[in-house]
């Protein structure tokens, strides 16, 4: 049974729902949280409603965005031809760090990953391919930018194999990427020399 009272147990069981936050870190962080004046909880919990009212998926790139089309998608500077395809949000965020992509991004939510009953009906697979059958643009690359481990292995393979019959040049990074890596930990000057020598598949 808890001793804390009701109000500051519900919050606790809502930080523990985080990656990596246990019982404990979650009511240090609620206590710190307890410190603050009331306007600051008030903000943080109004950001919080923000988020569930305001943020949206990019109809094009499918990335979390405020307006749709994304900033990046909206953006006339971009090369709408070439389109990079990343399992998350985070490597994206990873690639943009670098400032040597000028094309779009595809976000795919996820790797394929049959372990975790993750099959390709499950990834914005079907968002990419009403894409590229899209005449204007017209796309004449996609970038497979996946994870250097076994479920960017699985994607990739099932991409190229799906992609093969576009007339699109299809290339792959991950030279340079360590082996068994996560895209988003990668330096930014790694991703750059992985994103400058992929290779067609
Ligand atoms: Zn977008």
């Amino acid at each position: 049974m808890s001793t804390l009272p009701p109000s500051i147990q519900n919050l606790v069981d809502h930080f523990t729902t985080l990656p990596g936050i246990g019982p404990k870190t979650a009511e240090k962080l609620v206590f710190f949280l307890l410190r603050r004046a009331p306007k600051d909880l008030h903000d943080f919990g109004g950001a919080l409603s923000h988020l569930a009212d305001n943020v949206q998926l990019c109809s094009r790139c499918q990335n979390f965005t405020d307006q749709d089309p994304c900033e990046i998608c909206s953006n006339p500077r971009r090369d709408q031809t070439t389109i990079c395809v990343v399992a998350d949000p985070l490597d994206l965020l990873a690639l943009e760090a670098t400032h040597n992509f000028r094309g779009v991004y595809h976000v795919l939510g996820h790797n394929i990953n049959p372990l975790e009953g993750i099959t390709p009906n499950d990834i914005r697979i079907r968002e990419l391919i009403q894409r590229i059958e899209k005449p204007d643009p017209n796309t004449r690359e996609i970038i497979l930018a996946l994870d250097a481990n076994n479920e960017g292995e699985t994607t990739a393979l099932y991409l190229a194999r799906l992609l093969k019959k576009y007339p699109i040049a299809l290339t792959r990074i991950g030279k340079g990427l360590p082996m068994g890596s996560d895209m988003e930990y990668a330096d930014s000057v790694t991703l750059s020399n992985a994103l400058e020598g992929r290779r067609e598949i």
